[in-house]
């Protein structure tokens, strides 16, 4: 979410104008003329992406507009229904004017402190993500993640939870706090959910949720993309349940990528027929239903592009032994950032190896800030360019996340399986990248 804030400039100097800024206040503050406000604010959003010089085709800008749009709908209607509340909104919007990379996971309290603390300072970044198990059960020296909320209370935090710990009392915590949305796992509905996750898993999600709404806490749901639930993911009903009924604010969805534990399961990666319908599917939910929704990876066009290796608004990953990874979903290292720090380092040079500068390069050669970009439809350089990665990202220094890691590149067969995927993939997409993208074709639909 705050990369397609910061992106499209709306940054410190664009909120400091006066009328956004009011139009914000009454959008929160008063409902009767929150309607008019939201128009206005609506306005601004679209005439600042629309304008924006950061190269960009056209309907890129579009989709962009219509992520926030509906981002804005949606707060606007779960602020109606007091499923937000005023004072959490205030603060949310303190975070809209800064922001920046970073990821973290279940470290010692003192190290995940100080990479807090570095991504602020020498990063700039405003905006972290958590993630791992169940970071809600973090403790270490007697403290938890609520220690770090309340000490870094000028950042932002998005917490991947399975929700089940999400009690009322944690529910009026994470309200007072006003700088934390819990990012709650689902795979579908009820039976989906319980079937992956254990009976009555849901039944604790659904009360995690209703407690966040009483407490005014915005939250969104996760899933994870297979090849079984994408029958549901192409329907309607599963958006209109967790909107509608549920009051989430924002829906992320990530497409099942056979790395790490998940190696030998490529049959519950969704299939290039169904990542093209779920592309289509997504486009859908933007423009026609108002759903805010991101679909990683089919969604590059918000972010211009892959956002891992540290990318300048993008991200990178730091698993629970402190290696440095350009992604979650790439589990390859060179630096770990327990022996930066033991060298006298900084979060900062975990960026500068050359596996992470390849990484950007290829971005910016295929993508980024790049005025003529390669097929936006497929753009994860390790997903989608999986020679590409063996051949012009990964460099001889590189240590593996695990052995499944390790075997996953010396695996001629899974090597083929990917290949295979990107040739389909191209075949599928690159027609439409270009009629609609690059062409600007007129009635290319999301049928
Ligand atoms: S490496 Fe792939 S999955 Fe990771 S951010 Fe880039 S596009 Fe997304």
């Amino acid at each position: 979410m705050d990369y397609f804030i910061k992106n499209q400039n709306l940054t410190e100097d664009n909120l400091k104008d006066d009328l956004f800024k009011d139009s914000m206040c009454l959008a929160i503050h008063n409902k009767l003329l929150r309607k008019a406000a939201v128009k206005e604010i609506d306005a601004i959003i679209h005439k600042t992406i629309m304008n924006d010089d950061v190269p960009s085709y056209h309907d890129e800008k579009v989709e962009r507009y219509k992520f926030l749009s509906a981002l804005l709908k949606q707060i606007t209607h779960n602020l109606d229904r007091d499923f937000i509340s005023p004072e959490v909104a205030k603060k949310w919007l303190k975070f809209l004017s800064v922001t920046g990379p970073s990821a973290t996971e279940k470290l010692d309290f003192e190290t995940s402190r100080r990479i807090i603390s570095e991504a602020h300072d020498i990063l700039g970044s405003r905006f972290i993500t958590i993630s791992g198990d169940e970071p809600f059960l973090y403790k270490s020296d007697g403290k938890n993640l609520i220690d770090l909320f309340e000490e870094f209370n000028d950042m932002f935090f998005l917490v991947y939870t399975n929700g089940t710990l999400i009690t009322e009392g944690l529910a009026h915590k994470l309200a007072d706090l006003g700088n934390v949305t819990p990012l709650i796992s689902v795979d579908g509905f009820k039976k989906e959910t319980d079937e992956r996750r254990g009976k009555g898993i849901h039944t604790k999600i659904i009360r995690a949720m209703k407690n966040l709404r009483e407490a005014g806490v915005p939250f969104g749901i996760s899933v994870m993309a297979t090849t079984r639930n994408t029958p549901i993911l192409l329907e309607n009903e599963i958006y209109d349940y967790y909107f509608k009924k549920q009051g989430a604010t924002y829906m992320f969805q990530f497409q099942m990528m056979p790395v790490g534990r998940a190696k030998n399961e490529t049959r519950l990666m969704v299939t290039p027929e169904q990542r093209f319908n779920l592309y289509k599917k997504w486009g859908k939910l933007l423009i026609e239903d108002h759903y805010p929704v991101a679909d990683f990876p089919n969604s590059a066009t918000l972010s211009d592009g892959c956002m891992a290796f540290g990318r300048w608004n993008g991200y990178f990953y730091i698993d629970w032994n402190g290696n440095i990874m350009p992604c979650v979903f790439a589990p390859y290292y060179v630096d770990n950032i327990k022996k930066l720090y033991a060298e006298g380092k900084t979060l900062a040079d975990g960026l500068q190896s050359a596996f992470f500068k390849n990484g950007r390069q290829w971005q910016k050669d295929y993508s980024f800030d790049k005025k003529h970009k390669e097929n936006l439809l497929m753009p994860c350089p390790v997903h989608d360019h999986y020679k590409s990665f063996k051949t012009n990202i990964i460099t001889p220094d590189i240590k593996d996340e695990d052995e499944q890691a390790e075997a996953a590149l010396h695996d001629k067969q899974y090597e083929e399986t990917f290949i295979n995927y990107e040739k389909e993939l191209q075949n599928l997409t690159l027609r439409l990248f270009e009629e609609r993208y690059v062409l600007r074709m007129e009635n290319v639909s999301y049928e």
